[in-house]
């Protein structure tokens, strides 16, 4: 997707620094964090939000990077949170999980 922020992340047209990355998905740091620690899980794939996903396994991958991040990240206690649609406060139309903790 040309226009998507998290799609240009990926590619490298927006510097960002990777916290995690595997075959399906990267993490980075949110640029306008809501919590001590605020990142993004996205998946590799331009999928544009949950509605649209049509393999649920990709959901399993992310929440089992999200263990493997909040590991690396000394993350025991946490919050997830997806967004989805405007109206629910979905900015960026590319699939995302928030992990927030304190
Ligand atoms: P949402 O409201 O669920 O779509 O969340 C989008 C999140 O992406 C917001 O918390 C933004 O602060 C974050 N965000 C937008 N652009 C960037 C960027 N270039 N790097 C990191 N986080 C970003
Ligand atoms: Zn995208």
């Amino acid at each position: 997707m040309t226009n998507c922020v998290f799609c240009k992340i990926l590619a490298g047209d927006i510097p960002s620094k990777f916290v995690y990355e595997d075959d399906y998905c990267f993490a980075i740091n949110d640029i306008n964090p809501k919590a001590k620690k605020h990142i993004l899980v996205i998946p590799k794939e331009h999928i544009e939000s949950l509605n649209e996903v049509e393999d649920s396994s990709l959901i399993a991958k992310m929440f089992e990077a999200i263990k493997k991040i909040n590991k690396q990240e000394n993350i025991t206690h946490f919050r997830t949170q997806i967004n989805t649609g405007s109206l629910a406060g979905q900015e960026v139309m590319h699939l995302h999980i928030h992990i927030l903790a304190n």
